[in-house]
């Protein structure tokens, strides 16, 4: 069973598998008001531009953090 979650934001939506996650903290450290695990739920994409979110989430290094645009730009995130 994958560990997958999404969260919804109004421009991009982010896709975080809890499995593949090498703790490196890449995510909390780069955009800490984007990616804070003290708060519920953890991740929030309207913190910041999709643009900063998705280059953040392209330095993840284990692939756990993907996302989808919303507004029409590059995507890593598979359809399916
Ligand atoms: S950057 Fe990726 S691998 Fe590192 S803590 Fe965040 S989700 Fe996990």
């Amino acid at each position: 069973m994958t560990k997958q979650k999404l969260y919804y934001g109004k421009d991009i939506e982010v896709m975080f598998n809890s499995e593949v996650c090498t703790h490196s903290g890449f995510c909390v450290k780069g955009l800490p008001g984007v990616f804070d695990l003290s708060k519920r739920p953890w991740i929030n994409p309207d913190a910041n531009t999709a643009e900063a979110i998705a280059r953040q989430i392209d330095t993840c290094p284990s692939g756990a953090l993907t996302y989808r645009r919303l507004d029409g730009e590059y995507s890593t995130q598979k359809e399916g």
